[in-house]
This record gives C-alpha cells, sequence and structure tokens, in this order.
C-alpha cells in the first residue's frame, strides 16, 4: 500500500457542485501520485448554520442529541456527492460516516471528545479503494448515538485520524492560503507563515487567528502529525504546523487583536490570605475562563484585583463579583467592556527584553495607556482603551515586521 495522506476539505472548499467537483480532481491528483488518500470534508457551505435555524425555528430549547443527530447529516451529504464524483474517475472511493470508520467518543454531545478510533473498517476499505472519504465533525458514543466535536471540529477528525492512521502528513485545505502574520482584513502588511510551531499556533488560534480548530493544533502537538493549511483553490505551498525544535532562537510569528475582551477592577480587597482563592474559586465553578489576573501593590491593608474575561462572559461575570465584594467586604467593582487585548507572538520572546521594550515604546510613541500586561514564553499580550486597537494593532505589526520570517 502507498503513502496515506489526509486531507480535510472545509464547507467553503465543498459549497457548491462545481467546487465538490474541483475537490474530486485534487484527491484523484494525489491518488495518481500512487498515495492512498483518506479526505476529510466539511458539510457544504453554510448547511451547518441552516440547521441549526430550522432546528431553533421549531424549539427554543432542542436538545442536545437531537441536534447531532441533525447537524451530522450536513457531513454525509458532502461526504457521498464528493465519493459520486470521484467515482466517475478512474480512481475507486467509499464514503463513511463517524461511526462507520470507528470514531469513538464520549456522551458529551454538541462538544464530545474522541477516545478512540478503530481503524480495521478504514484499513480494510483502502484494500480495495484508492481513496476513503469521510465525514467530518462527529463520532459515535458507545450507546450508538451519534455525537458531534463542536463547531469547527473536521480538523480535529482530520488530524485524530493521521495520528491513528500514522499518515505521512494531514493538510487542511480552505479558502485562505494559510496562517498569516496577523488577520489580513485589519493589517495591510499581514503576510503568509511559511511554518509556526503547534504551540505559537495554538496561542494564534486562541487569540483569534480563526484558521484551525485549537483541539486539532492540540492533537497535532501530542501525536506529531506534520500539519499543513493550504488553499483548495489553488495548487501552492500553504502553512507548515511543526514541532517548534527546529527553530531558531527568538523569532516573531505575528500580532493578534482580541477584540472580544472586557476588563474587571475589584477594588479595596482585603489584603489577607483566601481572598484570592475565594474570588477565584467561585469564578471558575461559574465555567468563566479569566485571563491576565493582576493584583497591585498593598496600600493601608487593602489591594485591587483586575483581570480580563471574554465578552461573552462580561454581565455574569460583573453581577457574580458584586456578590463577592460585599462577601469579602471589597469597597467596589468597576468594568470596562471598551479595551483590546494586543499580543505580540512568537518563540522565546517574553524571555527578550528588546523585544519587549520594543514594544512597549511603540505603544508610547502612540500615546496609548498600557492597563494590563500578560507574558508567556511566546506571547506579550497588553490591554489597552479599544479606540487605538487596529491603528496600534497595524503600527506593533509594522514595526516587528523585520523579524518576521
Ligand atoms: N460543519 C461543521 C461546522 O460548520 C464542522 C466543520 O465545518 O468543521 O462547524
Ligand atoms: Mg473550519
Amino acid at each position: 500500500m502507498g503513502n496515506i495522506i489526509v486531507q480535510k476539505y472545509g464547507g467553503s472548499s465543498v459549497g457548491d457542485i462545481d467546487r465538490i467537483r474541483n475537490v474530486a480532481d485534487r484527491v484523484v491528483k494525489q491518488c495518481k501520485e500512487g498515495n492512498k488518500v483518506v479526505v476529510v470534508v466539511s458539510a457544504m457551505g453554510k448547511t451547518t448554520d441552516e440547521l441549526i435555524e430550522k432546528a431553533k425555528a421549531l424549539s427554543s430549547k432542542p436538545s442536545d442529541r437531537e441536534m447531532d443527530m441533525l447537524l451530522s447529516t450536513g457531513e454525509q451529504i458532502s461526504v457521498s456527492l464528493l465519493a459520486i464524483a470521484v467515482n466517475d474517475s478512474c480512481c475507486k472511493a467509499i464514503s463513511l460516516t463517524g461511526s462507520q470508520c470507528g470514531i469513538i467518543t464520549d456522551f458529551n454531545h454538541k462538544k464530545a471528545r474522541i477516545d478512540m478510533i478503530k481503524t480495521d473498517r478504514i484499513m480494510k476499505e483502502l484494500e480495495s479503494h484508492d481513496i476513503i472519504i469521510v465525514a467530518g465533525f462527529q463520532g459515535v458514543n458507545r450507546n450508538h448515538d451519534i455525537t458531534t466535536l463542536g463547531r469547527g471540529g473536521s480538523d480535529t477528525t482530520a488530524v485524530a485520524l493521521a495520528a491513528a492512521l500514522k499518515a505521512e502528513k494531514c493538510e487542511i485545505y480552505t479558502d485562505v492560503d494559510g496562517v498569516y502574520s496577523s488577520d489580513p482584513r485589519k493589517v495591510k502588511g499581514a503576510k503568509k507563515l511559511n511554518r509556526i510551531s503547534y504551540d505559537e499556533m495554538l496561542e494564534m488560534a486562541a487569540l483569534g487567528a480563526g484558521v484551525l480548530h485549537p483541539r486539532s493544533v492540540e492533537l497535532a502537538r501530542k501525536y506529531d502529525v506534520p500539519l499543513e493549511v493550504k488553499s483548495s483553490f489553488v495548487y501552492e505551498e500553504g502553512t507548515k504546523i511543526i514541532n517548534r525544535n527546529s527553530f531558531e532562537e527568538t523569532e516573531i510569528r505575528g500580532v493578534t487583536l482580541d477584540e472580544d475582551i472586557s476588563k474587571i477592577s475589584l477594588l479595596g480587597v482585603p489584603d489577607v490570605p483566601g481572598i484570592a482563592f475565594k474570588i477565584f474559586s467561585e469564578i471558575s465553578e461559574n465555567n468563566i475562563p479569566v485571563d491576565m489576573i493582576i493584583q497591585n501593590v498593598n496600600h493601608n491593608g487593602v489591594n485591587d484585583i483586575s483581570f480580563a474575561v471574554k465578552g461573552e462572559d462580561y454581565e455574569k461575570t460583573m453581577t457574580l463579583c458584586q456578590r463577592i465584594v460585599k462577601d469579602i467586604g471589597a469597597n467596589g467593582i468597576i468594568g470596562d467592556e471598551n479595551v483590546v487585548k494586543l499580543s505580540v507572538v512568537g518563540t522565546g520572546i517574553s524571555g527578550n527584553t528588546k523585544i519587549t521594550s520594543l514594544y512597549f515604546k511603540t505603544l508610547y510613541e502612540m500615546g496609548i495607556n498600557i492597563q494590563m500586561i500578560s507574558t508567556s514564553p511566546i506571547k506579550i499580550s497588553c490591554i489597552i482603551k479599544n479606540d487605538k486597537g487596529i491603528d496600534a494593532l497595524n503600527k506593533v505589526h509594522d514595526i516587528f515586521e523585520e523579524y518576521m520570517i
């Protein structure tokens, strides 16, 4: 048997009949080069959104089980159509649902995680077919109920299959030609990256780069699956996502702007042991992810504690904190939704004081006040007022462009 290559085509790549034919041509080309191809496809175009709309028209609270039953049909349409198109060529294809190809998940409908992949069916089909076409984003739990992996989950199906089948590589085909150093819709100078590490990609994804499902990148890192993001419309190199060990020290990968963030400050919090625990355990019990916690210097036995939450969690966190402030005898609370998080991402940057000072200097020269700062080995993030967010994004990207490869 030839090498196994896993390819994934997103919804826009199979958006209509012509595009399905285009994908069929591309996979047939791979197969003619002597490879066995496992193709994962998403639902056509906006099918998943349309199915959700239909369910909502019937009920404001459709059950998660029925939603999975419904949404999984989107991918069944695209896999069967693609198999029909491929079988019209000289190559032989078969389509399989998540369940048929042994993707076993836990019981969490709408956000299931893959427990294991029983590869025997795919391996058997590969003996008599050149191309196996798998419905992305779905699996089956041990009750034989269909589950889905969460929006954008087809990327995760593809990487999981590549790991289980020990594929040579996993190519993610989409409507953009790779991962960019910043959002090309907001930054004129944004450029396509030739390569990026798993960690940097996760950081970019979490900060809103949106090209890959973050869980797929985590899986690729765990199982060392070579990943590549490419365009399905042209034949060109994309962006390779690989292990960082192969990189030089200190490389800037990109600059990102998270506009969906807000800041909350608890004022005059008593400076005694257990207070941070009390605040953040309550927040965590409510499943609210928190970022950038800052406690200032004690004055007269009290501190101020600030942190950032996602925009969607703002109201809920404010209500919760109003109660916590009373419980712990703090002075008050201030919330600010008009902030953004601007981050410089790259390997080895937080330990490089030159980069840090250049970043802060750039904001200073623009007259921008930094409200909060956080660092990790691969990023420096600042919370600033939102009115200068886009300008700052462009300027900081400009300044760091010479450090990007
Ligand atoms: N069709 C699903 C969605 O729209 C899964 C995917 O496209 O990855 O979220
Ligand atoms: Mg996607």
